[in-house]
């Protein structure tokens, strides 16, 4: 329903390129009667490459991107000629994007920094040209390798990190209203119940040079820790916001007790939640006179830093993002929302020669070639593209 219009994830089919073959030629001059093996290297296939992008927050650009191919390695040629290497494809993600493999749901990789570049799937290598396979017994090989093949897997990129800050509140509290008025973003507004039906970002500048995100999360009702109303769907965002902004209006009954309700909630989904930090903002204030202030400000709750603001005459609003900025940074922020790194499984081990991290089978390094003519076999003739030298 309400968050189908939501991209939080996406299935992609990801292919890299296989590997050029390598070359059979053999060298053919006028006067030299018989040429030696020349056939060069065929080119690497194409890397599927992931690369963090802090200006990202959604992973809406690749919504109707069903398929991302990278391009083959080219076949190795006469005169030890190389062969091309395929094009690599980058997708460009939101840190904290996280990607699964679709079929069997393991844990791929995980795009935690700016510009970080993450190999998904490797290009396969490009064949070795026959001259490597010259030997004193055997001075005319007519045979080069094959390209290593190319990997194809289909994946999910999940996007679970939204911001610094998550904004929980009932509905009306005044919760787009004020991310309209600390950020560029423009939520949809209105006076009733149920408005925000996807999480709004907003991306709020402190001071200047600084800025932290903001996100904007589909009110939180009483039971939607147990599924109802837009319940865990959205909620589950949340999980890696660094702090909480409760926001409780001023024409509220109970103050106290709402903040409770709203805090339970958050507690039942997920007792870490409960744990980060939290800031309350008493929202509205406009309508509070003196009086009425001073009678509500010895009944907030106790142990949570409170603010009166209003979004609308901008009321205690430099005094929230100085307790936002400073609940963000402090040192158990900080820690607590570094990315937690799995062990490395089979599947994403370090690459010796480039420090890359891969997703992908250990086995396919297997597949690579055997070296010595016994070992080679018709079976290793890859179609016409590995011979294209005269024999
Ligand atoms: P949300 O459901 O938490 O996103 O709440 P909205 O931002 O949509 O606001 C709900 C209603 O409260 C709207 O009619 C807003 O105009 C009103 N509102 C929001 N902030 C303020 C404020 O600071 N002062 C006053 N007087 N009204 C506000
Ligand atoms: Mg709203």
């Amino acid at each position: 329903m309400a968050d189908s219009n939501f991209i939080d994830y996406v299935k992609i089919l990801c292919r890299s390129g296989k590997g050029g073959a390598g070359s059979r030629h053999f060298h053919r001059a006028k006067y030299v009667p018989k040429g030696g093996p020349d056939g060069g290297d065929g080119g690497r296939g194409g890397h599927i490459i992931l690369r963090g992008n802090r200006n990202m927050w959604t992973l809406l650009h690749l919504r109707y991107q069903r398929h991302i191919f990278a391009t083959d390695g080219q076949s190795g040629g006469a005169g030890r000629s190389f062969g091309k290497d395929g094009e690599d494809r980058i997708i460009e993600v939101p840190i904290g994007t996280t990607v699964f493999d679709a079929e069997t749901g393991e844990f791929l990789c995980e795009v935690t920094r700016d510009a970080e570049e993450v190999k998904l799937l490797r290009g396969g290598k490009g064949g070795l040209g026959n001259w490597h396979f010259a030997t004193s017994t055997n001075r005319a090989p007519r045979y080069a390798q094959p390209g290593q093949p190319a990997i194809e897997k289909a994946v999910v990129l999940e996007l679970k990190l939204l911001g610094d800050v998550g904004l929980v509140g009932f509905p009306n509290a005044g919760k787009s209203t004020l991310l309209s008025a600390l950020s560029a973003a423009k939520p949809k507004i209105a006076d009733y119940p149920f408005t925000t039906m996807e999480p709004q970002l907003g991306i709020v500048s402190y001071r200047g040079d600084k800025s932290f995100v903001m996100a904007d999360i589909p009110g939180i009702i009483e039971g939607a820790s147990e599924g109802k109303g837009l319940g865990l769907r959205f909620l589950r965002h949340i999980e890696r916001n660094a702090v909480l902004l409760f926001m409780v209006p001023a024409d509220s009954d109970d103050i106290r007790h709402d903040y409770e309700v709203l805090l339970n909630e958050v507690r039942e989904f997920n007792p870490e939640l409960a744990d980060k930090s939290r800031v309350l903002a008493i929202s509205k204030s406009d309508m509070l006179d003196d009086e009425l202030r001073e009678e509500l400000a010895k009944e907030l709750p106790e142990g949570v830093p409170t603010v009166f603001i209003s979004a609308v005459t901008g009321q205690g609003l430099t005094e929230l993002k100085d307790l936002l900025w400073r609940e963000i940074n402090s040192e158990e922020n900080v820690a607590a929302t570094t990315i937690t790194h799995r062990p490395l499984d089979r599947r994403h081990r370090v690459d010796e020669e480039d420090d890359f991290i891969f997703a992908q089978d250990d086995e396919e390094e297997e597949d690579w070639m055997p070296q010595t003519d016994e070992e080679w076999n018709d079976e290793f003739w890859d179609e016409e593209d590995s011979v294209n030298g005269d024999d």
